[in-house]
């Protein structure tokens, strides 16, 4: 069955962590427009260095550059079954260009999920958030640290702080969600694809909801 679900949700909601999760348990991929930017400047291609700076000040990209992301993702093998969108589509302009690009290979969206959090959360989250540089993967001073402070599990090395996860830059992103991604949450309703979940509490109860929410179960 072509599953075609996106994950709505502040910066720090845990839409990568759940999306990962919902991915293998689906067998579909996780597509996550943040990570391929981030794959994009740590290869020193022209992209990668086009988009540094609007990153690095918590601001969007251009739709354009985000949108050619997932079309060539939706043109290859992989997608064949379906895909988590993670962080993707984050204004109305790329909810209709994604609309139109899966129409024209005769798909649609099949679900929208709002991972909810409150704002005071969502600081506290990611103000705390720490990333291993090589695999991406994350991690929380408090809320889930590595097995050594500071250092990741899997590839055991050094932990960074992303420079968009400083205090002034997660303020400029959580405006950004609101003013430009919130109004999907109403897109969405419109279309009657969208499923709300409370994003607060243990990763493993968080899932339960999500995957209750899409019948994953
Ligand atoms: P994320 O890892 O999803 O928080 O994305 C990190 C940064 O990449 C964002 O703050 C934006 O600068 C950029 N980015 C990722 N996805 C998008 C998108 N769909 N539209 C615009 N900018 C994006």
């Amino acid at each position: 069955m072509d599953q075609l679900v996106i994950l709505l949700g502040p910066p720090g909601a845990g839409k990568g962590t759940q999306a990962k999760r919902l991915a293998a348990k689906l067998g579909i991929p996780q597509l996550s427009t943040g990570d391929m930017l981030r794959e994009a400047r740590a290869a020193g291609s022209d992209l990668g260095k086009q988009v540094a700076a609007i990153m690095d000040a918590g601001k969007l990209v251009s739709d354009d550059i985000v949108v050619a992301l997932i079309d060539d993702k939706m043109g290859r093998d992989v997608t064949r079954d379906g895909a988590i969108f993670d962080g993707f589509p984050r204004t109305e302009g790329q909810a209709g260009s994604l609309d139109r690009l899966l129409a024209a290979r005769g798909r649609k969206v099949t679900a929208a999920v709002l991972m909810d959090v409150p704002d005071a959360e969502v600081v506290r989250r990611n103000s705390g958030r720490r990333m291993c540089p090589i695999c991406q993967r994350t991690y929380h001073v408090d809320l889930a640290p590595p097995k050594t402070a500071g250092v990741c599990d899997v590839e055991g090395h050094e932990l960074i702080q992303r420079p968009d996860d400083r205090p002034e830059k997660i303020q400029a992103r959580l405006d950004a969600y609101h003013r430009d991604t919130a109004p999907l949450i109403g897109y969405y309703a419109r279309k009657g694809l969208l499923r709300r979940v409370d994003g607060v509490g243990a990763q493993d109860d968080v899932f339960g909801r999500l995957a209750a929410a899409l019948g994953a179960t």
